[in-house]
């Protein structure tokens, strides 16, 4: 639209300067045509001189002519009585028909130069015979001069019609324009849809507003709405019904907003109303009162909510483009959190909305320049202590050096959509990496269920085991009861898929969260991981310590391998080997350590294992499960 505009604006100044053009050629022609006839005119008025000049001489001078037969002896000259030159006539010259210069009259040659002069010839007739020629030099000067002051008179008044007709014709256009840029812009702020301002509108509304602020030492209130679920309302009940509700609220809206509230549409289902009042909580329950009844649509009743942020700029503390930037923060906080929500920008969900903000962004910048890192953590035998396994864990650490857990920022990462690239990078890592230890040590990955949803991770899986070359039997995955909620079925068929692989599945952090033991009987877990809450609860309280023990027993029952998570004491380990679980992994026997580190842990467990094997014969000097916390270290 503005495109257009502008090009209608230089299309008017193109044909303004045409206008101007055409008209200064014409005064040019106007000119020249004017100065030809003058010259014509100035000619005539000389020969009709040079006429009656000739007239009077000859009638004055009866026998000149026929002197003019007698040969060039200069007698000629005699004949003339005090003819010299008279009125306009300069000079003038006879020649006999030979053409030869008989009669010379008038001044010098320097006073003839100086007047403007038409020359004349006539001839000298005697009957029918041509005796001789007269050329007469008339002095043009006045007449000419007449005639021009005259043309210019003419030429002065169409040359005024001309611009003043040029002057009307362009205010006119101009006029025109400017009436119809009123229009458009006009239109260009209004909403069709609602007939409240819109964005551009709003933009100037809110200017003014902070302006006003600014000058008054007011406040400025702005809330955002976005209405909940509006594109689902659109799909169902088609776009023109869509519009007829927006038509409603904006009528709402506009009624149930006191006076010094303004109202704007922002775009499709986004409002917002700003004010210079220092009143939100009045504001905020007219916005509440708006969506409380539903919406009459041809007798059917519509609900309809909105997500509110809200911002607030005091004595012109904020920009206008900072509190709009805090009201939009808001709204992505509030619309964040569900729907129906207000918030406010200084509310803790905001803060906590900008740090997942903050995170989201580390996470991005993580998958796009590989910058995680993996972690493992030892898992034990029970009862005798030895090195089975290990647990891979995600690291990351931000460009600033800060460390985010993976409780952190998996649950943001699964929010960006970015759980399944990082899900599979662990994946190939974790594999490569046990595909270089000892063939009885085997690797855990954590799976988030989100890796479930594109139905490609067993084949994933497979890939992967086969391109790194590690048996299935290797690699354990740990689920948690998550996995559980909605449609399961999808999800227990891939994880029956990659049982029958030979892959190992875990059903971790058993015990807590939504614990069922429902979910016992819906899938043959291999090995079910207990709970580091349960072993730390179990340090003072009988009946956790209880509850571990009858879990062991169900783990028992359904033919699972126990692991106990959490171990940090030695009384732990000898509890979990006492209630007769299979693996203990902890602090006390190591934290998660990077790739570099493994190996030292693993030669250590290695030579332990060889001097086992031969019954002593290699003596082994360094006690393992030292070298394991001396690398966690
Ligand atoms: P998890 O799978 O239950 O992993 C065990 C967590 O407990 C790890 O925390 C580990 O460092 C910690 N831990 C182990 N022993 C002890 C102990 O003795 N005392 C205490 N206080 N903590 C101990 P971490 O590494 O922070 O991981 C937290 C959770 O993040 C993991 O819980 C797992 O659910 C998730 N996670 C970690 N890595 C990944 C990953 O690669 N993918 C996915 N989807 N989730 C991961
Ligand atoms: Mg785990
Ligand atoms: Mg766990």
């Amino acid at each position: 639209m503005i495109k257009r505009f502008r090009f209608k604006t230089s299309a008017n100044t193109i044909a303004n300067a045409l206008l101007i053009c055409v008209s200064a050629l014409l005064v040019v022609v106007g000119v020249s045509f004017a100065q030809k006839e003058i010259g014509g005119l100035v000619r005539e008025e000389a020969s009709l001189t040079a006429h009656k000049w000739a007239t009077h001489l000859t009638a004055n001078n009866p026998d000149i002519v026929e002197r003019l037969r007698e040969p060039h002896n200069g007698a000629v000259q005699r004949v003339l009585k005090d003819h010299g030159p008279a009125g306009s006539i300069l000079s003038y010259s006879i020649y006999d028909s030979d053409g030869r210069l008989r009669i010379y009259v008038g001044p010098g040659d320097e006073q003839v130069e100086k007047s403007r002069i038409s020359r004349v010839t006539l001839p000298l007739m005697s009957g029918n015979e041509k005796l001789g020629t007269l050329v007469a030099n008339v002095d043009s000067g006045d007449i000419h001069a007449m005639f021009v002051q005259g043309a210019s008179k003419i030429g002065l008044i169409l040359a005024s019609a001309i611009g003043f007709i040029i002057l009307i014709s362009i205010m006119v256009r101009a006029s025109a324009r400017s009436e119809a840029q009123r229009n458009l812009r006009r239109l260009m702020q209004v909403d069709t849809v609602t007939g409240l301002p819109n964005q551009l509108a709003f933009n100037e509304i809110l200017r003014t507003v902070k302006q006003q602020e600014q000058a008054n030492h007011g406040a400025t209130t702005l809330l955002l709405l976005n209405l909940d679920r509006f594109s689902g309302i659109n799909e169902r009940l088609g776009r023109a019904n869509g519009d007829t509700l927006l038509r409603r609220l904006a009528e709402r809206l506009r009624t149930a907003c006191s006076d010094g509230v303004i109202c704007a549409r922002l775009n499709g289902d986004t409002f917002c109303l700003v004010s210079s009042d220092d009143s939100r909580v009045q504001i905020e329950q007219q916005v509440q009162s708006v969506f409380a009844q539903p919406f009459d649509l041809d007798g059917a009743q519509i609900r309809l909510s909105a997500s509110v942020g809200a911002a607030r700029s005091e004595d012109g503390e904020l920009s206008a483009e900072q509190l709009q930037q805090q009201a939009e923060l808001a709204l992505r906080a509030a619309k964040s959190n569900g729907s129906q929500r207000l918030v406010t920008y200084d509310s803790e969900t905001v803060n906590e909305f900008r740090e997942t903000d903050r995170i989201a962004a580390i996470v991005e910048d993580a998958c796009e320049n590989d910058r995680f890192e993996l972690h493992y953590q030892p898992v034990v035998d029970a009862r005798t202590r030895k090195l089975v396994s290990f647990e891979a864990l995600i690291r990351l650490t931000s460009r600033d050096g800060e460390r985010i857990g993976p409780d952190r920022f998996i649950p943001i990462a699964e929010h960006i959509g970015r759980i399944e690239q990082i899900g599979l990078w662990t994946l190939r890592e974790a594999c490569r990496t046990v595909s270089g230890l000892p063939r009885h040590i085997t690797m855990a990955v954590n799976l988030s269920p989100l890796q479930f949803a594109s139905q490609t991770l067993v084949d994933q899986i497979r890939n992967i085991l086969s391109e790194t070359r590690v048996s299935p039997e290797r690699l354990e995955l740990e689920v948690t009861e998550s996995i559980m909620i909605g449609d399961t079925a999808p999800v227990l068929e891939q994880l029956r898929k990659l049982q029958e692989l030979g892959v190992r599945i875990a059903l971790d952090d058993f015990g807590t969260g939504y614990s069922s033991l429902g979910y016992l009987w819906q899938f043959n877990f291999d090995k079910l991981k207990i709970d580091q809450a349960f072993i730390r609860a179990s340090d003072e309280e009988p009946k956790a310590l209880a509850l571990l023990g009858k879990i062991v027993e169900v783990g028992r029952t359904f033919n699972m391998k126990i692991t106990a998570e959490g171990i940090e004491t030695e009384e732990h380990a000898s509890r979990a080997a006492y209630l007769g679980c299979d693996y203990s992994q902890g602090y006390l026997f190591g934290k998660a350590i990077p790739q570099t580190a493994l190996a030292a842990v693993v030669i250590t467990e290695f030579a332990e294992y060889i001097g086992r094997q031969t019954n002593g014969a290699a003596s082994v000097d360094v006690d393992p499960h030292e070298a394991r916390n001396k690398a966690s270290a």
